[in-house]
C-alpha cells in the first residue's frame, strides 16, 4: 500500500496519560511500535480527558468543538490535540467525561454515559478533521460503543464506508454492566433479536463482539479459552460463531523500561549471566524487608493486584503446605481487602513472610531484581506482563498455565525442556501451586540447572516491535 495506513485507536486509558492496567500498557504503546515499523502506520489515539489526567503535563491545543446528540439535549465535546513519541493524540473533554472524578467508577450509568459520549465524539472528531480511518481500533467495552454505531450508520454514512473495525478484548468478564440504558440515550439501541443470548442484548462489551469486522485478545492461549464456557462469560456459544474472526496477539514488553541493565531503581544493575550482582539485590531486598540476611535461602515473591482473577487466595495455602521447606516469601499487592487480610494473617502468623499491601512501583522493580521465584497463580490470564518483567530480570515464574501465562512460560517439565523458562501447573488449587513450587525449590538447589532457567528467560524477546508487525498484519487483513 503507498499512502500510509490510517488507523484511529479508542481506549479508556493510555500511558502515560493515565494507567490503570494493561490496556494502559498496550494502548500506550502499541502506536509508537506502530510507527516505528519500516511501513509505518498513521495511527492516531483518542483519549477521555478525563479529571485523573494531569493536564499541566501536557501542551494541549484546542483542536476542534462540537456537539453530541443525547435524549436530554444535546452535549458538547472539546477536543484538545497534544503529541507523544511521534503519535498525535486527540483528548475529548465533555460533560459526561468531567462527571466522574475517577478513570472507572462503581457506578454503572456515569461510566455508561462517559464512554458512550466519547466514543461517539471520537468519530465526529475524525468527520471534523476530514481525517478517514481505513481501521477504527477500539478496546474493551469502554469503546465497543463506537462499533456499534458505526455499525448503524456505514452503510449510509459516505464518510466511514470504507472503514473496518477491530475490537481487541483485554478482558472478557467485563461487559460494561449496567451501562445499556446510558447508551440508550445517546441514541444506541440493544441490539434486539440478534444472534447475542438475550441478557447481552443491551451490554456494550457484547454489542461489540457483533458488530466488529475483526476481534483479537492479548494472547493466543486466551483467544481460544473465551470459546469455552470455563472463559466464556456466558458468551462462549456466540463467540464459537465468531471463531473464524478471532486472533490472538501477545502484548509486548517495553524492554527498555523494564531493563536490569539499565533499572535506576534496583541496588545493583545486571546483565545476563551476572549473578552475583543479581545477588546483591537479593541481599539488599531481604535487609529492606527485615528477612533473614540467607541468601542461600530461596526468596518467593508474589505482585499483583488483589483480586480473585489473580488466584490470590491459593497462596496461604500453599505456602503453608510447604512450611517446612525453608524459604523466604514477599507479596506486594493491595484490592480486595478480604484478600489484604489473608495475606496480613500469613505475614503474623509467619515470621518468613511480608505482606506489603499497598501498590509501589519501584518496590516491584526491587523485588523482580532479587527474588528467586515470582508466584502466579492467575485463575485467568489474558497475556499478563508481571511473567514477562520476572524473566527479564531472572526471577523465574512459577505460574498457572492459563492465557497468555502459558503462552510465554515454558515449563521445566515439558518435553523438551532445554528451552524451559519457569513452572507451570494446571488446578487452581493451593495443592497444585505447593507442588509446582516444591518442583521449583528442588531444582533451585542445583544453581547450574537454576541459573540455566534465568538465563533463558533472561533473553526472551518480548518486544512490541513483533506485536506490531502482527497487527499491522491483522489492519491489512481488515482493508483488503
Ligand atoms: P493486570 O493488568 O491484570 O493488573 P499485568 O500482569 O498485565 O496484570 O500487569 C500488572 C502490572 O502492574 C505489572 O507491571 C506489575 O509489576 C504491576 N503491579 C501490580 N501490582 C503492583 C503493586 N502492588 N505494586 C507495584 N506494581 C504492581
Amino acid at each position: 500500500m503507498s499512502a500510509p495506513l490510517r488507523v484511529l485507536t479508542l481506549a479508556a486509558e493510555a500511558a502515560p496519560f493515565v494507567k490503570i492496567g494493561g490496556l494502559g500498557d498496550v494502548a500506550g504503546t502499541l502506536p509508537a511500535a506502530l510507527r516505528a515499523l519500516p511501513a509505518p502506520v498513521d495511527v492516531r489515539l483518542v483519549l477521555p480527558l478525563h479529571n485523573a489526567i494531569d493536564k499541566t503535563q501536557y501542551a494541549l491545543t484546542p483542536i476542534a468543538s462540537f456537539t453530541i446528540a443525547h435524549a436530554d439535549g444535546p452535549i458538547i465535546a472539546e477536543v484538545f490535540q497534544t503529541t507523544v513519541k511521534g503519535t498525535p493524540v486527540y483528548l475529548i473533554s465533555g460533560a459526561p467525561i468531567a462527571a466522574s472524578p475517577t478513570v472507572y467508577s462503581l457506578d454503572a450509568s456515569l461510566d455508561g454515559s462517559k464512554f458512550a459520549f466519547f466514543s461517539l465524539a471520537a468519530l465526529e472528531l475524525a468527520r471534523t478533521l476530514n481525517w478517514r480511518p481505513h481501521v477504527l481500533h477500539a478496546h474493551d467495552w469502554h469503546t465497543s460503543p463506537a462499533l456499534h454505531a458505526l455499525s448503524l450508520r456505514r452503510a449510509r454514512d459516505e464518510f466511514f464506508r470504507s472503514t473496518s473495525t477491530l475490537l481487541t478484548i483485554h478482558n472478557l468478564p467485563y461487559l460494561g454492566v449496567g451501562a445499556g440504558p446510558s447508551l440508550n440515550k445517546f441514541g444506541l439501541p440493544p441490539a434486539q433479536g440478534s444472534p447475542l443470548p438475550k441478557w447481552a442484548w443491551n451490554l456494550p462489551l457484547p454489542i461489540g463482539l457483533l458488530t466488529a469486522d475483526k476481534i483479537n485478545t492479548v494472547s493466543q492461549g486466551y483467544a481460544a479459552e473465551i470459546l469455552t464456557p470455563e472463559f466464556g462469560s456466558g458468551l462462549n456459544e456466540f463467540l464459537k460463531t465468531r471463531a473464524d474472526s478471532i486472533t490472538g496477539i501477545l502484548n509486548g514488553l517495553d524492554m527498555e523500561a523494564w531493563n536490569p541493565e539499565t533499572d535506576a531503581q534496583i541496588k545493583t544493575r545486571f546483565g545476563l549471566g551476572e549473578w552475583d550482582k543479581r545477588g546483591r539485590n537479593k541481599m539488599a531486598l531481604l535487609q529492606e524487608l527485615n528477612l533473614d540476611a540467607a541468601p542461600k535461602r530461596p526468596l518467593l515473591a508474589m505482585i499483583n493486584r488483589m483480586d480473585n482473577q489473580k488466584g490470590v487466595d491459593l497462596v496461604p495455602n500453599a505456602l503453608r503446605g510447604i512450611a517446612d521447606r525453608g524459604w523466604q516469601a514477599v507479596i506486594l499487592g493491595s484490592g480486595d481487602p478480604d484478600l489484604e487480610d489473608a495475606a496480613r494473617r500469613l505475614d503474623d502468623d509467619f515470621s518468613n513472610v511480608r505482606a506489603i499491601i499497598r501498590y509501589d512501583g519501584a518496590l516491584a522493580r526491587r523485588i523482580y531484581a532479587g527474588a528467586d521465584m515470582l508466584l502466579i497463580p492467575s485463575r485467568y490470564e489474558p497475556c499478563g506482563l508481571t511473567q514477562m518483567i520476572a524473566m527479564r530480570y531472572g526471577c523465574v515464574p512459577v505460574a498457572r498455565a492459563t492465557g497468555g501465562l502459558r503462552d510465554t512460560i515454558i515449563d521445566y517439565h515439558a518435553k523438551g525442556q532445554k528451552n524451559s523458562t519457569g513452572f507451570l501447573f494446571e488446578a487452581a488449587t493451593p495443592e497444585a501451586l505447593g507442588q509446582a513450587i516444591r518442583r521449583a525449590l528442588d531444582i533451585y538447589q542445583d544453581k547450574r540447572r537454576w541459573h540455566g532457567l534465568q538465563r533463558r528467560g533472561m533473553k526472551r524477546n518480548f518486544s512490541w516491535r513483533r506485536s506490531a508487525e502482527k497487527y499491522l498484519a491483522l489492519y491489512e487483513e481488515l482493508v483488503i
